[in-house]
């Protein structure tokens, strides 16, 4: 019996494994048709300054409208067209459609709204990334300083050295790089030390943990001590309580994200955001 039972477990594991491969096979065909046919949309999440809730900038986050599936979340295609080789035309068109409708914004709304558009380290790793970004902010007109790429640890796998030349180029045009979901990854403090970077963001999987962990707590203050040394800016991202927005008051973080404030939502309704979100909580009166 047991052997029986053996193998009907393995017989779920291997239909599972097929519909997996079956899956991503038809996944990547779709993602190649999703390119052509402009089913992705970008969704923007405000960052507010944690002592005035002041909004100071958008982060944008790519939505994959599917014909059948519907709205497909990041982290299922985001991976796959990482695999696939895919994420460099769709990375093209955020970077594009993000700096596009970020200059349009500009102007027809006459507000500054910097943006953030995330990186994949393959993107980033490609030749002619640095020209790519250059052509776009001027086919585009959005002033450099008005565009932010986050990139995550991963990129210094790939030589640190070459990382740290590009972030000075970029640095030299206007551009700011903000190393995301900071902490999750495998890279060494020296390569904080070495960046030009003026921002980086707490992961979120920190965030919910300071409460209740106080080893995370622990990480969280040290690595907001040790960038206010560096004159660096701190991002807590996945704010969805108060108490964990005091939190992160009372820890002096510079920058909030999270559906506490806003989720991240279509360009049509960044239009009708508040220059400062309602009192909820900002400052330290706490
Ligand atoms: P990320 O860059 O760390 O973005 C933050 C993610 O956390 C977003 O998920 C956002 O919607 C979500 N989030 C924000 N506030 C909260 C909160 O309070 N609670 C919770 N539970 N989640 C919150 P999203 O949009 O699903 O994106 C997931 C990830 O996919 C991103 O993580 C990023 O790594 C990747 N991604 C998204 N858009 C792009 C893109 O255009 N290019 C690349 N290369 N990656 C992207
Ligand atoms: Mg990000
Ligand atoms: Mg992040
Ligand atoms: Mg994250």
């Amino acid at each position: 019996k047991a052997k029986r039972q053996g193998r009907n477990t393995w017989q779920w594991y291997r239909d599972r494994e097929v519909a997996s491969i079956k899956d991503s096979v038809l996944l990547r065909h779709d993602l190649h048709t999703a390119l052509h046919e402009e089913q992705f949309e970008l969704y923007y999440q405000p960052l507010v300054e944690t002592t005035s809730g002041r909004v100071c900038g958008v982060e944008a986050l790519v939505r994959w409208h599917h014909p059948s599936r519907g709205l497909i979340s990041p982290y299922e295609f985001i991976s796959l067209a990482e695999r696939t080789g895919q994420i460099i035309p769709l990375g093209r068109w955020v970077l594009r459609q993000a700096c596009l409708e970020m200059a349009r914004f500009r102007t027809q709304e006459e507000r500054i709204l910097p943006v953030a558009v995330n990186i994949s380290s393959l993107q980033f790793h490609r030749d002619g990334f640095l020209d790519e970004v250059r052509r776009i902010l001027e086919e585009t007109g959005l002033p450099p300083n008005q565009l932010e790429l986050e990139v995550t640890e991963s990129v210094f796998l790939d030589g640190a050295s070459q990382v740290i030349d590009m972030m000075e180029t970029l640095k030299a045009i206007g551009v700011r790089v903000a190393i995301d979901d900071f902490g999750t990854g495998f890279s060494s403090l020296s390569y904080l030390r070495d960046l030009p970077t003026h921002k980086v963001k707490l992961d979120r999987s920190f965030i919910s943990d300071t409460l209740s962990d106080h080893r995370s707590a622990a990480i969280v203050q040290g690595v907001i001590t040790m960038a206010h040394h560096m004159e660096m800016m701190v991002v807590a991202e996945g704010i969805e309580t108060e108490a964990q927005q005091q939190d992160m008051v009372r820890r002096h973080c510079d920058l909030l994200q999270g559906y506490r404030f806003a989720r991240p939502m279509p360009l049509a309704e960044l239009r009708s955001l508040p220059e400062r979100l309602p009192a909820k909580g900002f400052g330290h009166s706490l």
